[in-house]
């Protein structure tokens, strides 16, 4: 089975500047990406309830959810 990739808009926790990250629709996953605009980690947790159903949480990697 063959999953595209799904831009997602997100919130930078840090800086909050929109950005714009690719999140794998296959499986639900957490991981850490850095900010495109500040470098700082963030945590980014991805449930995916189905091919065009994800919902992306983010937070700060140091302080967690
Ligand atoms: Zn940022």
């Amino acid at each position: 089975m063959h999953f595209q990739l799904l831009e997602q808009q997100i919130t930078c926790p840090f800086c909050w500047e929109s950005i714009t990250i690719l999140i794998d629709p296959s499986e639900s996953q957490l991981y850490t990406e850095d900010c495109s605009v500040c470098c700082r980690p963030i945590l980014i947790q991805t449930d995916v309830h189905g091919e065009d159903d994800v919902s992306v949480q983010v937070a700060q990697e140091d302080l967690g959810f």
